[in-house]
């Protein structure tokens, strides 16, 4: 039996980062207002550990920020916190996310030397364009040499990307997602943009220097990227900012904010695989489909959307699903 893990987040909102990224308010981002200190860490794994059950491994996650940028004193006082926690068994390891021109040689050898097994690297865009309209700050070159020395010193390695940033477009979207696979991540996260209240994006967005990129726009694009990933076999760890109470109660202003973003696009790229099995000759059938076994949701989308698109779209009469044992995300034409 695996295991199981849990993971103890500690957020560091925009703690020393040096930039000003269009897109972010990292206080926003992470519902935190003020840095975390290492007695934060100390609180936050005591109080984590005191929830989980006997025997789950624990993770330590610097979340938000750039963990990296800290001045090297402050970012060995919160490894050194978490580190008596390490040496106990309380927590296994530690994860950070930070940006690609704050690793160095020096820098992966202190974050080694505290446990550290995995980096994410918040990479957003391989297009030089996107970046600098962005503000990022870094070039595709930083992002690719910083994703090869952290996975060469041998780190778990987690790339973010984002879509729909200023300058973007949907083929520059799926080139960074197939650059990315070239890279060999252990996993990747994506994050559709969302206007967040505070930041510059907002304000460009207002003055109507900015088209919004829609939860639809994000659905329809994060499903080929998604493809793109599963094809390479690189796990997707995170499709969609986390749902956060202030993003939901208005600070993400417009764009692709959605508590089921997941979800929605888990369903859109079934919508596909469906449409393939079906021509002109169907009009007026009544189809079932087969999917694997916890799929049927999923295959029918929210509100029944796939079904009532493959009706409309092909004027049949019904669509109906049944579960088999079959590989994931496969779907089969069966007779009913
Ligand atoms: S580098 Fe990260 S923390 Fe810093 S401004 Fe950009 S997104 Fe925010």
């Amino acid at each position: 039996m695996t295991p199981r893990r849990s993971i103890i987040p500690v957020f560091v909102p925009h703690l020393g980062c040096p930039h000003l990224c269009v897109f972010c308010n990292q206080r926003r981002i992470s519902g935190e207002q003020s840095p975390a200190t290492p007695e934060d860490v100390k609180k936050a794994i005591t109080e984590g550990r005191a929830r989980l059950p006997e025997g789950t491994g624990a993770t330590l996650a610097f979340y938000g920020g750039s963990f990296t940028a800290i001045p090297a004193g402050e970012q060995e006082a919160l490894l050194a916190a978490a580190r008596p926690f390490l040496l106990d068994g309380s927590i296994r390891d530690i994860r950070l996310s930070t940006r690609p021109d704050a690793i160095d040689r020096e820098t992966l050898e202190r974050l080694r030397y505290y446990g550290v097994r995995t980096v994410e690297l918040g990479v957003q865009s391989m297009d030089r364009a996107v970046l600098r309209l962005s503000q990022r700050g870094h070039t595709p070159e930083d992002a690719e040499r910083a994703a090869r020395e952290v996975k060469g010193a041998g780190f778990e390695l987690i790339l973010q990307m984002m879509t729909g940033l200023p300058g973007d477009t949907p083929e520059k979207s799926l080139a960074t997602a197939r650059k990315f696979t070239e890279l060999r991540p252990d996993g990747v996260r994506v994050y559709p943009t969302v206007i967040i209240r505070d930041t510059p994006l907002y304000d460009m967005w207002r003055a109507g220097l900015y088209r919004e990129h829609t939860v639809e726009d994000a659905v329809e694009l994060c499903a080929e990227i998604s493809e793109i990933f599963d094809k390479a076999r690189i796990p997707i760890v995170r499709l969609g900012l986390n749902p956060t109470e202030d993003l939901s109660r208005g600070d993400a202003a417009g764009g692709a904010y959605h508590p089921a973003l997941g979800e929605l696009v888990l369903s859109r790229r079934y919508l596909a695989r469906e449409r393939a099995l079906l021509t002109e000759a169907d009009r007026g059938a009544d189809v079932l489909f087969a999917v694997n076994r916890g799929r049927t949701s999923a295959a029918t989308g929210q509100k029944r959307a796939n079904a009532e698109t493959l009706k409309r779209e092909y004027a049949l009469k019904t669509v109906k699903f049944t579960e088999r044992d079959m590989p994931d995300m496969a779907v089969e034409r069966v007779e009913g």
